[in-house]
């Protein structure tokens, strides 16, 4: 975005600088349009097929209880092509933000680390980690850089299938993690909706539960999105864009 990094407060993205600047308790939620930019594919953008499979059919546990092995190979592909990337301009915007705000919690529906690798601290990976595997015998979480991985994985503690920790279409959010989101959600001013597209439940929901206790709403997406009619800021544009532009302009705020 074209904006100037002078303060100005008679644009949308000065008053929202300075609304952030005097805010306590901020809250952001990002969906895979934020690792766009560094070139980790959306599901529903282009790119989001992998063998002429949709993610929805794989990232189920229907698919990986009907073949373990395909489904295996999709995450090995895509840790793979994680593991080749950088945080972009927006993750570490955000990770910029944590310090300009006294309580900054940055939820995320991104499974590839993106933020932690770009500083983010106060993180709640909502889905998972792509990063980490979890045994279906016992239950057992540990982390698993290999890229490749061996195909397929078994547990060293009990020689049970392994499965990549990560919340698939139709399973449960981890109840602690959730609610430490509602309570975020519940105290934040501001709200942040960057890169994603509203239609994965129930972090779609999220932002309507933050504007009804009394949040104000910021949609970043370069397009529209079942959101966009509740959202007090629209900014249509790549969030590798319109959060450095962001952030610059806070800097600039006098406070
Ligand atoms: P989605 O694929 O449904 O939607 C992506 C959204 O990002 C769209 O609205 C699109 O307009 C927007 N977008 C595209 N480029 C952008 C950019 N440069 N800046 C800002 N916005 C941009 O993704 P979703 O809403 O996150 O839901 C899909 C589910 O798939 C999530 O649960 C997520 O866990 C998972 N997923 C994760 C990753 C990842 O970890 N990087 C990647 C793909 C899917
Ligand atoms: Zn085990």
């Amino acid at each position: 975005m074209a904006e100037s990094p002078i303060y100005n407060p008679s644009t949308p993205l000065a008053d929202l600088a300075q609304s952030l600047r005097q805010a306590q308790r901020v809250v952001a939620l990002t969906g895979a349009g934020v690792s766009a930019e560094s070139g980790v594919p959306t599901f529903r953008g282009p790119g989001g097929l992998w063998r002429n499979h949709r993610p929805e059919d794989l990232a189920t546990p229907q698919a990986f209880k009907r073949d373990p092995r395909l489904v295996w190979e999709w995450y090995d592909w895509r840790r793979g092509l994680i593991a080749k990337v950088s945080p972009n301009p927006g993750h570490r915007a955000l990770a910029d933000l944590e310090h300009l705000v006294p309580e900054f919690t940055l939820i995320t529906q991104n499974v590839d680390g993106l933020h932690r690798l770009a500083g983010s601290r106060n993180v709640l990976e909502i889905h998972g980690s792509i990063w980490e595997v979890r045994c279906t015998g016992c239950g057992r979480v540990a982390e698993d850089r290999r890229v490749p991985l061996p195909l397929m994985p078994y547990c060293e503690a009990c020689g049970a299938l392994l499965r990549p920790n990560v919340v698939w279409f139709g399973e449960a959010l981890d109840p602690a993690r959730l609610q430490t989101a509602h309570e975020a959600l519940r105290l934040a001013e501001i709200m942040l909706v960057a890169g994603t597209s509203g239609v994965v439940q129930p972090a779609a929901s999220f932002a309507l539960w933050a504007k009804e206790s009394g949040a104000r709403l910021v949609e970043i997406n370069p397009d529209p999105t079942p959101l966009t009619p509740y959202c007090d800021w629209v900014f249509q544009g790549k969030s590798g864009e319109v959060l450095p532009a962001l952030l610059a302009a806070m800097k600039t705020v006098p406070v």
